[in-house]
């Protein structure tokens, strides 16, 4: 019989999600050991519940959702999301702008198919949702990676973005708010930013799935409502504000200028009705859940869980001798790093993997998150206090292994 290898569409692209510290997180818990996971951003996981509402649209709506929709998706859903774009101040936003998606992730792979040619250039946050660079390499482009910068609260250094430009740079991808650094992006910044896209004839992609999860007061700017003159895609969805990860909602805006990329939006809707539609069950839920009460809301004020969580963890980890970690402002990561002065770590995987096999806690490395250094991991901080708890006394712990 002849061997059957993986396509080499796939030999450039970068994707350890799954990897030896996944394997053996997987062996340990099938010989019932207990682990700790704090590496995935699945709410439902860890009780956070989906509001009663969305679980009743959902029950409502099973008959009349049997069949294929529009391919873009339902109307109602993708009015209601016209809406709450305009009320955010999005320009030049239709129904039509609006394509639901099999989650974020399928629309990200939609969106780079449907623009990259072999070379073409994307700019890409580092660290970055791995994701976005993998399907940049799946469609044939290269991620060039700007840096954000720890030392200034994980903001993307301008700079740096500059000075990577070259004439087969088609985009530049933003994700604000953050993943993996928790960081939100100020209207000062994203300015900048939009006018290196203006000078550079780049289209703007925005990932902003957890643009209804901050903290602090703070508000959210999408960087849409800053560029009118500018072609900007916008992705949002539903599995993390709504703890429905599993329903896959998903959805792409395309706002602003759109006169230059009518060949671009013909691509995006030949692929979009390749995959016929999304889960039409799923886009009932989104009129529901984009309308009335935000019940994550209270999630993120003190005393919500998130916010109570977020402090938990940000204090252990500053705490622990030769670990830093910028407080994150949104969702429910924090990126920390090891001085390396102080431990001999010099493999980020490894010093997880150890972890994990000693003290039981599953982290990701930050090389997992295409930054180059191996001097960081992230940690998802939405387990109870009571469990996040462990952490402090066990790295402290397995640290001083490594103390030079
Ligand atoms: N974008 C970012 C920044 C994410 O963190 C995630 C999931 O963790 C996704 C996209 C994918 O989300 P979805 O569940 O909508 O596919």
């Amino acid at each position: 019989m002849r061997d059957f290898e993986k396509s080499q569409k796939l030999n450039h692209v970068a994707y350890d999600i799954r990897g030896p510290v996944l394997d053996e997180a997987q062996r340990m818990r099938a010989n019932g050991e207990k682990i700790l996971r704090l590496n995935t951003g699945n709410p439902a996981e860890f009780g956070f519940l989906a509001p009663d509402e969305v679980i009743q649209d959902l029950i409502h709506h099973a008959v009349e959702s049997e069949g294929y929709s529009d391919s873009k998706g339902i109307f109602s859903a993708r009015k209601a999301i016209m809406q709450y774009c305009q009320l955010k101040g999005f320009p030049n936003v239709d129904v039509e702008d609006i394509y639901t998606g099999n989650g974020v992730s399928e629309l990200i792979v939609m969106a780079m198919q449907g623009l990259l040619d072999t070379g073409d250039e994307v700019l890409i946050p580092m660290p970055d949702y791995p994701l976005w660079t993998a399907s940049v390499s799946l469609a044939g482009g290269n991620a060039v990676h700007y840096v954000c910068d720890e030392q200034a609260g994980w903001f993307p250094d301008v700079d740096d973005i500059k000075s990577k430009i070259t004439s087969n740079t088609k985009a530049i991808v933003l994700i604000n708010p953050n993943n993996p650094t928790g960081a939100l992006y100020s209207k000062a910044l994203l300015l900048e930013i939009v006018q290196i896209a203006r000078e550079n004839d780049l289209i703007i992609f925005s990932d902003e799935i957890y643009d209804r999860l901050v903290m602090d007061g703070l508000t959210h700017t999408p960087i849409a409502t800053l560029a009118p003159d500018l072609f900007v895609v916008t992705m949002n969805g539903l599995s993390k504000s709504h703890r429905i990860a599993g329903f896959r909602v998903g959805w792409m805006v395309l706002s602003g200028n759109k006169a230059h990329v009518k060949g671009y939006i013909e691509g995006l809707n030949m692929l979009s009705s390749m995959r016929l539609c999304s889960n039409v069950l799923a886009q009932s839920v989104v009129q529901t859940s984009l309308g009335g009460v935000q019940s994550v809301d209270k999630l993120l004020l003190p005393g919500g869980r998130i916010y109570e969580q977020r402090n938990f963890i940000h204090k252990a980890i500053n705490d622990i001798p030769g670990l830093t970690a910028v407080k994150p402002q949104a969702a429910f990561y924090m990126f920390p790093k090891i001085d390396r002065e102080l431990y001999n770590v010099d493999n980020d995987e490894q010093f997880v993997l150890d972890f994990l096999k000693e003290e039981k806690i599953l982290l990701v490395h930050g090389r997992g998150f295409n930054w180059n250094q191996p001097d960081h991991f992230r940690i998802v901080y939405l387990p109870r206090v009571d469990e996040l708890a462990e952490i402090q006394e066990k790295m402290e712990r397995f640290l001083r292994k490594y103390k030079r």
